[in-house]
């Protein structure tokens, strides 16, 4: 790192200062609005293409039905949670828990490796931020030197008639993030009824409703990169997990410097011989940066690996006819010594719990019953010799149902002759998405009971199909 340090160290004499403040602080630590230019490049196209075919996705999600259930539910207010039409309960509890693992450990192993490839490509902040947002003011207001003017000009006919047109668009948008996001917690119905009454027939939706809309138009039109910057737990766990081996869109400032240098592009100059690098200080990759840093100083918080400095060093370096690349995926290891990625023994280390945890993931969703039930002999008790030369124990059940329809549960033992059960009360009627508990007696011929404990196997059924079956055992006198 001593080259970088030592690169480091020339900006910072050049400057005054080095970085000891966010890149959207100005000097009186009010905040600078970025203007990012509009890119375009290789990387953009691809990332347009990838953030509209999320964007589907996420905007036909709650229109989806697999087997009548939504794609994605995530219903906090009834505790129903469906993923790819399988509904999940409060009682699945242990599986979000090894899914939320699973994420962490997923998420610490690919940032490692892949730096903040996430926030680039796939985070919706970035996509709702650059791919839509960005994308009207562009329209509207023109490219970053055209929105600068606009900002300076007084309140003008063109002013108003641009900010207005803006501010509108980016209301109605956002209040269809706002009833899409809805969507997904209450579901599509529930939003359509909410759609299609009055405010005042249901209060508390109109109120979420607005309060969502007002907090996506804050964030896409107002707070912006702010977000990503200092409030994205994600991104405040970048200096924790990035080291010189993680692949992030990187300045090879090797290249970039040399031994005397970036400086400016003279015609017919022979850089090499000179000594220069090939950064020609050109400033598009700062001009396009909509976190409004400089990625020639290095890997840097602010950073959400956009690309947009990528595609716009490629057009110059292109313009003068040096390779492409001068900003690229790299790590600093490579950019330094020229290395290729290596798996390191955190990387495996990682992957095996990852891996670990994937696996228990399968196992448990292969095994998840859509009815679950634990049916215990009642505590202190034991056999009780009835008439007709009959045994009987008394038992306790419990019975969760964790499919969307109500369960009439009746209950039966496998394979053993002479065996009756008697309810304590009515046959348990089990809601959906619900439990019910109860007592019942089984009674076997004791002739039949051959041992102190005699192994059970306890069918629950619903209209005639098993749907799980509960081991218990029953006591007898010994033998
Ligand atoms: S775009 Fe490339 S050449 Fe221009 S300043 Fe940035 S790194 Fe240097
Ligand atoms: S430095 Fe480059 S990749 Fe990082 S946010 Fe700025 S433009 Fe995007």
């Amino acid at each position: 790192m001593a080259d970088l340090d030592s690169k480091y160290g020339e900006i910072e004499d050049e400057k005054g200062s080095f970085r000891d403040s966010i890149g959207t602080l100005n000097e009186d630590g009010d905040r600078k609005w970025v203007y990012p230019k509009k890119p375009s490049g290789w990387y953009y196209n691809r990332r347009t293409i990838v953030s509209y075919t999320l964007l589907i996705v996420l905007f036909a999600g709650p229109f989806i039905k697999i087997g009548g259930e939504p794609l994605l539910l995530f219903n906090i207010f009834e505790r129903k949670f469906v993923i790819l039409g399988q509904i999940f309960w409060p009682q699945d509890f242990f599986l979000f828990v090894i899914a939320m693992l699973t994420s962490i450990v997923f998420i610490i192993l690919f940032t490692t490796v892949f730096g903040r490839i996430f926030c680039g490509w796939i985070c919706p902040q970035t996509i709702f931020l650059e791919m839509v947002f960005r994308k009207v003011e562009y329209w509207i207001e023109g490219d970053w030197r055209k929105q600068k003017k606009l900002d300076k000009m007084p309140w003008n006919a063109e002013k108003i008639r641009k900010k207005g047109l803006k501010n509108v668009i980016f209301v109605l948008i956002s209040v269809i993030i706002a009833h899409t996001f809805l969507s997904y917690i209450i579901g599509v119905e529930a939003v359509n009824d909410l759609l299609t009454s009055s405010p005042t027939e249901n209060l508390t939706g109109f109120v979420a409703m607005l309060i969502f809309t007002g907090l996506f138009y804050g964030v896409f039109a107002r707070f912006r990169e702010q977000a990503c910057i200092i409030v994205c737990p994600y991104g405040r766990l970048q200096g924790a997990l990035l080291d010189n081996k993680s692949i992030v869109v990187a300045y090879d400032f090797v290249r970039g410097e040399s031994a005397n240098g970036r400086s400016k592009f003279r015609k017919n100059e022979n850089r090499e011989e000179a000594g220069k690098g090939d950064c020609i200080d050109c400033h598009a990759c700062v001009d396009v940066c909509p976190t409004g840093i400089d990625i020639r100083n290095g890997t840097q918080l602010e950073c959400v690996n956009c690309t947009a400095c990528i595609d716009a060093c490629d057009h110059i370096m292109g313009s003068i006819n040096l390779p492409k690349g001068l900003i690229r995926y790299a790590s600093i290891e490579n950019i330094e010594k020229k290395e290729p990625f290596k798996f390191t023994p955190r990387l495996v280390a990682y992957s095996a719990v990852l891996g670990l945890l994937m696996s228990a993931m399968v196992v448990l969703l292969a095994l998840r019953s859509p009815v679950e039930a634990t049916i215990l002999r009642s505590q202190g008790t034991t056999f009780m010799k009835i008439e007709g030369g009959k045994l009987q124990n008394l038992y306790t059940y419990k019975i969760i149902n964790k499919t969307k329809d109500e369960k009439h549960i009746e209950f039966e033992v496998e394979g053993l002759e002479g065996v009756t059960i008697n309810l304590v009360g009515n046959p348990p009627v089990v809601p959906a998405g619900g439990s019910a508990e109860g007592a019942m007696f089984v009674v076997i011929d004791e002739a039949n009971v051959t041992d102190y404990k005699t192994k059970l196997k306890i069918n629950l059924k619903d209209d005639k199909n098993t749907l799980t079956t509960v081991k218990t055992t029953f006591l007898g006198p010994i033998r």
